[in-house]
């Protein structure tokens, strides 16, 4: 079912210096001027889309990174105020901020309640001094503590923290240690993400090239997740996308978006958008991306222009959808496409990876062993 409403991610591409693992958009910078003629860039950008998207609703603002937090707050009030001066954003708008432990504090945490942001997430990723080191993060332990606590006491009442497993060198125990005292701190919502090696990060390098540290292997990556999940259900969180947990009603509205075929604008370098039914991204160089809004000129990456056809399309509906743990209509399928999903996809899917996706009424869903192999049964339709 289509709507008018939108999701709008704005993306802050500075961090204060690179994670060791990070292949990320985003550059080590820490100069507020920077800073303040990156704000009057995006706004200008939203200036040029503003004229598209009147008719629609923003219901979902996630102002992302890199690390949103280093922005002052003043910088900050003026990015929100040209987010609203040119959208439409709901009187209930799930508005997100992501951060760092390293950059917030509490004037900080008060200019976002002010500016009517209702849900902070902050890059926690261990409660392990030495898996914090290895992964090159510049807050220990007892910050992260003391960041979730200051913004509870700041007054925000809907935290997401992310957590990361499959470090090198680092223990079951000290994961699920990790993930309990995430549980401990009771945040409404946490995220788990499996370390990805990327080459040409440094941690890929002591890995793979000079070999100084050992990668996970596999079957104890995945014991990691599952005992990480087994832990956050029986604390009352609902596992609802492979790699989200949020206790009920907490679920993240701006990151459903991306699984459920809704649409969203994204600001930026290197920003995508599902506009308009299509899809689109930014320049990914900074100076090609100030380069086009200084001549007025959206900053879209010509050459990157998606035309996906109506079969992929499909592809992308399922294999988005198949993230959460409700996976998709059938009914919807139907609404979006006009054909059915079966006379499209083979229905002996369903046989072939018996206990691995299931159809229940309406719901074509994962069971909680299709997650785990998620890729091979969502393989069946791309
Ligand atoms: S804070 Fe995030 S975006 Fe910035 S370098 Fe670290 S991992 Fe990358």
């Amino acid at each position: 079912m289509t709507t008018n409403n939108l999701g709008l991610y704005i993306h802050i591409p500075f961090c204060r210096q690179k994670c060791r693992y990070c292949d990320f958009l985003s550059f080590p910078c820490t100069s507020e001027k920077v800073y303040g003629e990156y704000v009057t860039a995006v706004s200008m950008e939203m200036q040029q889309r503003k004229a598209d998207a009147e008719d629609r609703i923003v219901d979902s603002v996630f102002i992302g990174g890199g690390t949103p937090s280093l922005l002052s707050p003043m910088e900050f009030r003026r990015l929100m105020g040209s987010i609203r001066e040119n959208f439409s954003v709901a009187e209930d708008a799930e508005i997100t901020v992501e951060s760092n432990p390293a950059s917030l504090d509490r004037d900080k945490l008060d200019a976002y309640l002010d500016c009517g942001v209702n849900r902070l997430s902050i890059g926690i990723q261990s409660f392990d001094n030495h898996s914090l080191q290895l992964l090159g993060r510049l807050h220990d332990k007892n910050e992260a503590f003391q960041t979730i606590q200051l913004a509870r006491k700041a007054g925000f009442d809907n935290i997401n923290i992310d957590l990361m497993f499959g470090i090198p060198e680092q223990a079951v125990k000290t994961w699920l240690d990790t993930v309990r005292q995430g549980i401990f701190l009771g945040p409404q919502h946490i995220s788990l993400y499996s370390l990805e090696l990327e080459k040409g990060t440094p941690l890929y390098r002591d890995v793979y090239e000079k070999r100084s540290l050992f990668p996970i292997p596999d079957i104890i990556d995945r014991e990691m997740y599952h005992e990480a999940i087994a832990l956050l259900k029986q604390a009352g969180y609902r596992h609802y996308e492979i790699s989200n947990t949020a206790l009920p009603g907490k679920e993240s509205r701006h990151n459903l978006k991306y699984w459920s075929y809704e649409e969203y604008l994204g600001f930026g370098p290197g920003a995508s958008s599902f506009f308009g039914g299509h899809r689109f991204k930014n320049f990914s160089k900074m100076s090609q991306y100030i380069s086009a809004i200084k001549q007025r000129k959206l900053p879209t990456d010509e050459t990157l222009l998606e035309h996906y056809s109506e079969m992929e399309e499909m592809g992308i509906y399922v294999f988005t959808g198949l993230r959460k743990a409700e996976g998709i209509s059938l009914r919807d399928f139907r609404s979006r496409f006009d054909v059915d999903l079966f006379s499209v996809y083979d229905p002996a899917i369903l046989r072939r990876h018996k206990g691995l996706i299931n159809l229940y009424d309406d719901q074509l869903y994962l069971t909680d062993a299709g997650m785990d192999v998620s890729n091979t049964v969502m393989a069946e339709f791309v």
